[in-house]
């Protein structure tokens, strides 16, 4: 039997890689509309993470079939388990950041580098680079399976215990113990409908048992009601922890704690700073604020100061 077990168990290994894989290639459909297109050297070696650290050294980049540069000579770092957020107008190069960390596409020599722990990513091999990085999608898709597996196959092998701790930290702990069949509950076209919310903390407690030390997230486009917001909030602040993490921020409101705030235009960084200097600074980022502050029926959050 236990011959028969050890290549079955295999499979199944494999087939999990895969489905990792699609998974990953899915969210990368959210982040980008086209196939990647990189290659690793035949000798490429992992990239190894001490601290985390990530950093962009003038990059500029274009797309094949684009107009001009979507990215010109950007330059930033996020330190070790510090948040990095970055506003703009739509177009105005937030994804291409993102796509570029998780290293869609390399950049031409003399383009820039991009850097995580002083290791030039586009030397080190693909998976080991996006084993390191999480990523939490605006739009999360989810098998057509029990919610215990949807959330459980961000780490090979997780105990059910793992993965309701996981849940904890997500806020969905006692929605899935809301169903009646709680962790066993289908979910997806076939199963029990999640709201936008809901699927969101689907995704953050799959990325918390993944455990990566980097972070790459967008934030919904969508409202969301108060209450889903809050506990989004939550769990986005459980999952950010000691990680470092790059967000696209829609909602200016959600990002009033972020580390640094990177103010792109036409895919260059005009204006950077945290929360209150830039509204200090009175600019692009103050008058976006304005108008979210105005339009928005929600008392202004307050600003911690740093
Ligand atoms: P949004 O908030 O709408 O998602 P964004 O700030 O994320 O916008 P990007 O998607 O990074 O902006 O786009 C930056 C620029 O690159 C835009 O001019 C866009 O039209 C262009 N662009 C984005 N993706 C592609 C692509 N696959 N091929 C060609 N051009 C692209």
């Amino acid at each position: 039997l236990a011959q028969l077990y050890n290549p079955l168990n295999q499979l199944g290994y494999i087939y999990r890689q895969i489905n990792q894989s699609l998974v990953d290639t899915e969210k990368l459909l959210t982040l980008l509309n086209e196939p990647t297109e990189v290659n690793d050297q035949p000798d490429a070696p992992d990239l190894i993470v001490t601290d985390g650290e990530i950093e962009f050294e003038n990059v500029t980049f274009s797309y094949e079939n684009g107009r001009g540069p979507a990215l010109h000579n950007i330059s930033f770092k996020v330190g070790k388990g510090s948040s990095v957020a970055l506003v703009g107008e739509s177009g105005a190069g937030k994804s291409t950041i993102l796509r570029l960390l998780y290293r869609f596409y390399d950049l031409k020599p003399g383009e820039g580098r991009i850097l995580i722990d002083g290791q030039d990513i586009s030397t080190v091999t693909q998976k080991s680079l996006r084993q390191a990085i999480g990523v939490v999608p605006q739009d999360s898709v989810l098998f057509n399976s029990s919610i215990m597996y949807n959330i459980g196959y961000g780490k090979f092998g997780a105990s059910l215990q793992e993965i309701e701790e996981a849940a904890r930290s997500a806020q969905m702990h006692d929605r899935i113990m809301s169903f009646p069949t709680g962790y066993e509950t289908l979910v997806g076209e076939r199963g029990v409908r999640l709201s936008g919310g809901e699927k969101q903390r689907v995704a953050i407690a799959r990325t918390l048992l993944k455990n990566p030390p980097i972070l790459l997230l967008d934030e919904a486009t969508s409202a969301l009601d108060t209450t889903t917001e809050k506990d989004i909030q939550k769990a986005l602040q459980n999952l950010v922890q000691g990680r470092s993490s790059l967000s696209i921020a829609h909602r200016l409101s959600t990002i009033a704690s972020a580390d640094l705030i990177l103010v792109l235009r036409d895919g260059q960084i005009v204006e950077q700073g945290n929360h209150r200097e830039l509204v200090a600074f009175d600019g692009i980022f103050a008058a976006m604020w304005a108008d979210q502050v105005s339009t928005s029926n929600e008392p202004a959050p307050s600003i911690r100061s740093k």
